[in-house]
């Protein structure tokens, strides 16, 4: 092997990968200069949960940054002016499988730039899947990512080989991919995700059947989308987001705050990008649609198209239906507790589990760890006391922030404090 080359070629094809975040946090750039311990130099490690909640390491390379597409938004767009490289089928499977023998990595991400067109790029991704699994006996984690285009053969196969297939949808509006990545159709990406639940769906029913069945995509399949390239409001994100979770049977949508790499006027201009708070507003709306039992109109509508930046969703929720308030602890059923400020999922299940042993108080809540200082203006428990008596949502809006605010300058002047006690020690 041309360790030269290889290398040359892993750090083109590592760092062009590194803008998809449906498998997160690339490696940091750290280099060993002082011959210590440890190198972290930009070889495309990241790390993703599995299915049963383990975090893996995962080498996250394209097979090549060579792509026919001119989308605005892509750092790999062919009128960009990059350093291109393309892998051969059997590098990506030498570089996996040492760099598994090496413990670097526990799977692969694999995902491309588009070259010739879809269902070649495609058989090219499966034939590295398909190596790993049948010449090297392979069973660590491989997410493929899917061609949007490809025929519905190959998502097929890929589905055989691969624990997860992805399709990024990229833009979340028919009107924005149009703008910004005119030679693409929407259609494209949800023939093969169609595919891909039928296939998941056909493969479970079998198995109920049948007693040897080839397990396919036993992770799923998810999606990704680009947030602030194309002007939308969060409402627009999320319509899409719940639409896809619904029609598809989506384990994930990742958002990914687009990050400025052009001067193309159709764009944001460089300088704008997507606060993280943005992306985390998102991710905290997902969550909510996914395990707390909200429908995605009653977070975002046309009176409220965006999430407010100041206050998570559930709070925003909350101050806008405060007539569905205050609930009583001992009686609501789950779906109302879930809708409590301070109360997560957890804290749900713990209540209705104490709740038949005895009647709870707010000592009970607080040792089962809500967050009392904002689910005590939503709830009554044992006593009638409750905290919003007369008090109008922006009021009490005004009211929390406050008092998360002086609880993190309490926690700040405490962590301050320490240091201070330590400098005095130390001097
Ligand atoms: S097709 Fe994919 S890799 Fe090619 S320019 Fe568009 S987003 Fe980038």
């Amino acid at each position: 092997m041309d360790f030269k080359r290889i290398n040359e070629k892993l750090e083109i094809l590592a760092d062009a990968a590194k803008y998809d975040v449906s498998c997160s946090s690339s490696g940091s750039n750290r280099k060993n200069s002082n011959k210590g311990l440890g190198n972290s130099n930009g070889m495309g490690i990241c790390h993703s949960y599995t299915e049963d909640g383990r975090c893996v390491s995962l080498l996250k390379i394209l097979l090549t940054n060579h792509c026919i597409f001119d989308c605005a938004y892509c750092v790999t767009r062919k009128s960009n002016d990059i350093k291109r490289a393309a892998f051969k089928v059997q590098e990506v499977v030498d570089l996996t499988i040492n760099f598994y023998r090496r413990n670097y990595i526990e799977g692969l991400f694999l995902s491309s730039g588009i070259f010739k067109n879809a269902d070649y790029t495609m058989e090219r991704l499966i034939a590295v899947a398909k190596k790993l699994r049948q010449e090297e006996n392979f069973n660590g984690y491989i997410h493929l990512k899917s061609i949007p285009g490809a025929s519905d053969e190959l998502m097929r196969e890929a589905g055989l080989y691969a624990d997860r297939l992805s399709v990024n949808i990229e833009i979340p509006t028919e009107k924005g991919l149009k703008l910004l990545a005119p030679e693409k159709d929407r259609k494209d990406f949800i023939k093969p995700m169609e595919k891909v639940k039928n296939e998941i769906i056909q493969y479970k029913n079998e198995k109920k059947l049948l007693k040897r069945v080839p397990i396919y995509a036993p992770a799923g399949q998810s999606t990704q989308m680009i947030v602030g390239a194309s002007g939308e409001t969060d409402a627009e994100i999320m319509y899409t987001s719940a639409y896809f979770y619904k029609s598809f049977n989506l384990k994930r949508v990742y958002y990914s705050g687009y990050v400025p790499i052009s001067n193309d006027n159709r764009l944001p201009t460089i300088g704008s990008a997507v606060p993280i708070l943005r992306e985390n507003r998102l991710y905290q709306t997902d969550w909510l649609l996914r395990f707390y039992g909200f429908d995605v109109r009653e977070l975002l509508n046309k009176e409220h198209p965006n999430l407010e930046s100041d206050i998570d969703p559930k709070l925003s929720w909350a101050l806008r239906n405060l007539d569905q308030f205050p609930i009583d602890v001992n009686k609501a059923d789950k779906r109302m507790l879930l809708r409590v400020p301070g109360l997560g999922l957890k804290s749900v299940n713990k209540i209705i589990k104490a709740r038949r042993y005895r009647k709870l108080n707010w000592e009970n809540l607080k040792s089962i760890g809500a967050s009392l200082n904002r689910a005590k203006y939503f709830i009554i428990c044992d006593s009638t006391t409750f905290e919003t008596k007369d008090r109008t949502s922006a009021q009490l809006k005004s009211i929390i922030l406050s008092n998360s605010n002086s609880k993190f300058s309490a926690t700040l002047s405490n962590q301050l404090s320490l240091f201070d006690n330590h400098n005095t020690l130390s001097a």
